[in-house]
């Protein structure tokens, strides 16, 4: 056999075949993007597990009118200028490859974005060659959507890879969020020292559906128990104080019942309370801190009734007299 150059379009798809091996990663680059733009809200949407579309919404800078045709070509980077200069990126990308990699996986790449300049979005379609075939003027808030359909296509055996994972379902797709807000319970007004009637306590969560593939929200990760109070993440789940824990077990029941023993599933929780009624100095370096249970509990409850809301169970029949 003689030894021969690839074309340049084949080392190229080689390449990205490596990045992009499964739905994951283009979330996992989407989302990174967006946190580089600055964004501090992002919006996943997956379906069919990715194969069918993935988007990426993000309310970060927006894309500049003259840096968007060059967006997925390969090698194109606004994160790093030179090599002597990689030492202090303090960005998740650098190499400018995921969107190049993302066009050549994908059926069809479309982002739209707008600046902060600007009074309407814009938005373009790239071909596998990450080129721009069309562009328009559009709808959007300050930021970017990157919109991403029929990943691996042209890959079968990957798409079929994908589809007989079980967990190539994505992680997203099994999730909802959640805000609850909730007056402070009456007992405390005794801690209160200025009587504040709004005083409240805000819970943002990230719990499974309650329909959700039990195997996918216990098995994907595996530290699954995220919480934070008041911006501090407490990730040591045995180092959670009473109240904590109890939130957490009220949650696990909630959603998994009776097999709720063995099993932890994926919760995100963000739990915001007047910073008075709370103890942050239980240790030095600050991963524990306490407070009143009773704080939260009507917080929690409406919470755990939202998200997972008794089964109507069929035949069941109201009686009204
Ligand atoms: P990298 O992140 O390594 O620079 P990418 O291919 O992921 O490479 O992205 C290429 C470029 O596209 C980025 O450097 C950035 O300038 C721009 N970009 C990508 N996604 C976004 C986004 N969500 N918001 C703003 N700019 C983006
Ligand atoms: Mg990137």
């Amino acid at each position: 056999m003689s030894l021969k150059t690839l074309p340049k379009s084949t080392q190229s798809r080689i390449g990205s075949e490596q990045v992009i091996t499964r739905p994951e990663n283009v979330v996992k680059e989407l989302v990174e993007n967006a946190l580089d733009a600055g964004a501090q809200s992002i919006d996943v949407r997956v379906v069919d597990g990715g194969l069918k579309e993935i988007s990426v919404k993000d309310d970060g800078t927006g894309v500049l009118p003259e840096d968007a045709p060059s967006l997925a070509k390969a090698h194109t980077t606004s994160k790093l200028s030179s090599f002597e200069a990689l030492p202090d990126v303090r960005t998740y990308g650098f190499r400018g490859e995921a969107l190049h990699s993302i066009a050549q996986s994908a059926g069809k790449l479309i982002i739209t974005t707008r600046t902060s300049d600007e009074a309407v979005g814009r938005s373009y379609h790239f071909n596998q060659n990450g080129l721009v075939t069309d562009e328009g003027s559009c709808a959007h808030p300050l930021g970017t959507t990157v919109v991403v359909k029929g990943l691996f296509q042209k890959a079968a055996v990957r798409r079929q890879d994908t589809i007989s994972k079980k967990f190539g379902t994505s992680l997203a797709s099994h999730l909802q969020s959640f805000r609850v807000i909730t007056p402070l319970h009456d007992e405390d007004a005794t801690y209160s020292e200025n009587g504040l009637p709004d005083q409240t306590v805000q819970i943002d969560a990230v719990l499974p559906k309650a329909n959700a593939d039990v195997d996918v929200v216990t098995k994907t990760t595996p530290d699954r128990i995220f919480v934070c109070v008041n911006g501090r993440p407490l990730t040591v789940k045995n180092k959670f104080d009473k109240a904590l824990k109890k939130v957490i077990k009220m949650i696990k029941d909630a959603f998994l019942g009776e097999a709720a023993g063995r099993k932890d599933p994926f919760v995100w929780l963000h739990i915001l309370l007047p910073p008075r009624l709370v103890d942050v100095n239980l240790e030095p370096n600050k991963t524990a801190v306490a407070f009143n249970e009773n704080l939260i509990m009507p917080c929690v409850e409406k919470l755990i009734e939202q998200a997972f809301p008794p089964k109507h169970l069929p035949g069941t029949i109201a009686l009204i007299d």
